[in-house]
């Protein structure tokens, strides 16, 4: 069974190259899916460099000028030199090598270029990390970057975010429910509302029932009680902003059929990685009752049409319960087609593993389900005593 671990290139800085690959290497997994282009963030990394480590937006290599001379948007510079050697070095040790790549969120280059990121209902830009999937600049650039990152000599590139995401304010004392929360996430930017216009949907309609229904709780209406559902959506909300939702889906499915198709013709392979399993599970690793693979059109995610399109996929199985990774695992199978190669992303540690045992399960419960491989999230977030229990999940997915 196929296996890796993700790393950040922070990693490689505090540890250096050879001490991280040494010790992945003594796990017995089989690769490295490293950070090439990564978002900012403040994490916790108890044997990094330092125990805080910031993150920046950025791209951790020298992009090619060829692939975006004449593009808006380009790769906001990262640690240009920091996976130096890494190929070679993974090569000497057996390990394949995996270029894990976040396309859409990048607030650097939301704030440089606010009309390309997301617009709310309200006409309202508030969200300037997430570039609209829509925007042609946007797509220009995904394709672009895949590219660069296939041209790192990978053996496959790992999309993350390379789709519409979810709506998270830092605060709301608001009582929204998740329809609602839904609703005021949608994106109403002129590409948006044109490529629903052309499906058939009436998309200044949906755009002013959005208004309507956030804006009455804003002012005090009861907030949508329930999970989002289409049953739920449709009963709340009417069928012009179901049909809305739902075209997004062709903006993300042409979108990852144009970068499927430019890293194949860089010789590499694509692996989709939709965030809706980290949606649900991220926090305390409890997903809400829906699997991942039957939410996914939330984020316009239409498995069952990226199944033609994409050799593989990533499920966030960020779950305590090994019979919910299985199941998990076996929905995405279901929706993508069972000759796709699945592999389940497992977190070794809080909150989701607290033993070994219970990360054996879920290795065994992934390959029982169909997945192909396990990846292991994430070297610097997750302490030594923790990676250790790699081995034995292995031993039991092998
Ligand atoms: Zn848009």
């Amino acid at each position: 069974m196929d296996s890796s671990v993700y790393v950040f290139v922070e990693d490689l800085r505090g540890e250096g190259v050879e001490r991280v690959l040494d010790r992945i290497s003594g796990y017995g997994v089989a690769g490295v899916t490293i950070g090439a282009v990564h978002h900012a963030s403040r994490d916790v990394t108890p044997h990094g460099l330092s125990r805080l480590t910031l993150r920046h937006d950025g791209a951790h290599f020298v992009p090619p000028s060829d692939l975006f001379s004449g593009l808006r948007l380009r790769p906001t510079a990262g640690y240009q030199n920091a996976l130096d050697g890494l190929r070679e070095a993974c090569s000497e040790r057996g390990l394949k090598l995996h270029g894990w790549t976040v396309f859409l969120r990048n607030a650097t280059l939301g704030t440089q270029h606010p009309d390309v990121t997301v617009r709310d209902c309200f006409g309202d830009r508030g969200s300037l990390t997430d570039l609209c999937p829509a925007h042609p600049d946007v797509r220009q650039y995904a394709v672009a970057l895949s590219r660069a990152v296939a041209r790192l000599g990978v053996d496959s590139v790992v999309a993350e975010s390379l789709h519409f995401r979810p709506l998270k304010p830092q605060r709301s004392f608001v009582p929204l429910g998740p329809m609602d929360t839904y609703l005021f996430g949608l994106c109403f930017c002129d590409y948006c509302m044109r490529r629903a216009t052309d499906l058939g949907v009436n998309a200044e309609v949906a755009r002013e029932e959005c208004a309507r229904i956030v804006g009455g709780v804003f002012d005090g209406d009861p907030p949508a009680q329930g999970e989002v559902t289409r049953a739920a959506l449709t009963a709340y909300a009417g069928p012009e902003v179901v049909a809305y939702a739902r075209a997004r889906s062709e903006t993300v499915t042409t979108l990852v059929s144009e970068v499927a198709s430019a890293v194949a013709e860089e010789g590499s392979k694509l692996v989709f990685i939709d965030s809706t399993g980290a949606v649900k599970g991220y926090t305390d690793g409890l997903p809400s009752p829906g699997l991942a693979a039957h939410d996914a059109w939330q984020l316009g995610v239409d498995l069952v049409a990226l199944g033609d399109l994409v050799p593989a996929f990533g499920v966030l199985a960020y779950a305590r319960d090994a019979a919910r990774v299985a199941d998990d695992v076996g929905a995405y199978l279901r929706s993508v087609g069972k000759d796709r190669e699945v592999r389940a992303v497992l977190r070794p540690g809080h909150p989701d593993s607290d033993s070994a045992d219970r990360l054996v399960a879920k290795a065994r419960g992934a390959k029982a389900a169909g997945a192909l491989a396990v990846d292991f999230y994430a070297y610097g977030l997750m302490q030594y005593p923790v990676l250790d229990r790699i081995p034995a999940a292995l031993a039991e997915a092998l």
